[in-house]
């Protein structure tokens, strides 16, 4: 497995109207869409910077991952990151060898098109990490 970059930061919102004024507006940062990933429970915001990525995450159900996050944590935050990686199978395989919990044992659908899988952050010092691969 190779990491080719810093995907995406993952950052808990309680709402996209109420932070994209901070994240467009004030940084000047591009809105390039929003899509609802509705198997996740999340609806997520798209704003590239560089060559990666800061993506809102607003929960689409009060049970779900986001607002479990946000209730956690005490409010809203950074949540993940993501890095792209150049084969996400290869990728669960080597994380699992080097015995690290894995949330998502197959990869699963994410935003933008993307297969993913999740790293337990038991195993990464708490920091919730996905491991991405996109075309
Ligand atoms: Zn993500």
């Amino acid at each position: 497995m190779e990491v080719l970059r810093l995907d995406h930061i993952g950052i808990a919102v309680e709402s996209l109207d109420d932070a994209l004024p901070f994240w467009r507006d004030v940084l000047g940062l591009e809105l390039a869409g929003i899509e609802v990933v509705e198997e996740q429970k999340v609806r997520v915001a798209f704003l590239p910077v560089g060559d990666t990525e800061v993506e809102l995450l607003e929960s689409t159900h009060e049970d779900g991952p986001i607002s479990k996050f946000i209730e956690r944590n005490g409010g809203p935050g950074i949540q993940h990151l993501a890095f792209r990686v150049d084969d996400i199978e290869e990728g669960i395989a080597y994380m699992k060898e080097k015995g690290m919990l894995m949330i998502d044992e197959n990869p699963r659908y994410g935003a933008g098109g993307a297969s993913i899988a999740f790293v337990h952050p038991k195993s990464s010092g708490r920091v919730l990490i996905e491991l991405s691969e996109r075309e």
